[in-house]
């Protein structure tokens, strides 16, 4: 099957309407900041093979039942789980080879790098941070985390020489105190700067909702204009969508990107896809999935009341 790059930009000018080969389309608007509605697992395309869901940029906690670790990672769709420097207590990687690897179901497709149970598939990301701009690493070599950095050249040089692809992680959601802010004029250049020198821009991210102090969704809208308009410049960079869920497993595979499932035989045929831009979009600003508020709070703000609240 062929899903060339023009398709991919397509889909994105068009909206989440544009990839409705299955009969998703007529839904597109019960997306909207619920997080039990979600992009399917599973769409097909208009020759009848199977695209799946890959959520690339998820932050499960590692503190969850087994079962219910194992029906996430199991269920349709694929899912990367993204590891960061600093406190432990997301799910890696290692973490659930480390529990799955003697189930019957489980095959590890690529060692250290991507994985097959039940119905779905996981892979290892990580999320390394550079001044005030945020990076997600795919398809990397070598076991160690990556190192946060003070300056955004200097991720894309470590992601790099470890042959990974960057995405610029939603560039206009700047970290604030506690909590986010929308990128000001002066940071305007240095991140069209660092998206020309990234494979991806992440142009939805369903975490990037407006409450409190987000009033995020603009952030989601300027990068998907940062994407169209090539970083600025007409340079080629390719559009990003993820869950960017945290702690809460049933928030990964929220929306991502949708990947031909020939294409998931193994790290390397996925990487040619994501490279290519052979998928789709499944999310946008405009249409989300967004995250609920009621589960924004309790993923986000309520970890950070809770220590005062002892
Ligand atoms: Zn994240």
């Amino acid at each position: 099957m062929e899903i060339t790059r023009r398709k991919v930009l397509q889909a994105l000018g068009l909206g989440f309407g544009a990839v409705a080969v299955g009969g998703i389309g007529a839904a597109a608007s019960l997306y909207l900041n619920n997080t039990k509605n979600r992009s399917p697992p599973i769409i097909q395309s208009a020759n009848g093979e199977n695209l799946v869901l890959c959520d690339l940029h998820c932050h499960p906690s590692i503190n969850r039942t087994l079962e219910d670790k194992m029906e996430m990672l199991g269920s349709p769709g694929l899912v990367g789980l993204t590891e960061r420097s600093g406190p432990a207590g997301i799910l890696t990687y290692h973490d659930a080879v480390q529990e799955l690897h003697s189930h019957p179901d489980f095959k590890e497709l690529t060692p250290g790098k991507m994985a097959k149970f039940k119905e779905g598939y996981f892979v290892r990301t990580a999320e390394v941070h550079g001044g005030f701009l945020d990076f997600i690493a795919i398809d990397f070599d070598g076991e160690e985390s990556f190192s946060n950095q003070d300056s955004p050249l200097t991720v894309i040089q470590d992601i790099r020489e470890r042959n990974g692809l960057v995405v610029l992680s939603t560039p206009y959601s700047v970290k604030d105190g506690v909590g986010f802010r929308v990128a000001n004029a002066e940071e305007e250049p240095i991140i069209t700067e660092t998206c020309r020198l990234s494979d991806f821009v992440e142009v939805h991210d369903s975490y990037n909702i407006d409450l409190l102090w987000y009033g995020l969704k603009e952030s989601n809208r300027a990068a998907t204009k940062l994407q169209q308009s090539g970083c600025g410049a007409n340079d080629p960079v390719l559009p990003f969508a993820s869950s960017d869920g945290h702690r809460e497993l049933g928030h990964c595979k929220l929306t991502g990107l949708y990947v031909a499932e020939d294409n998931l035989k193994n790290a390397g045929t996925f990487r040619s896809a994501l490279e290519s831009g052979d998928y789709y979009l499944a999310g946008n600003a405009k249409d989300g999935p967004y995250t609920s508020r009621g589960e924004f709070v309790r993923s986000m703000i309520l970890p950070k009341l809770l220590p005062f609240l002892k």
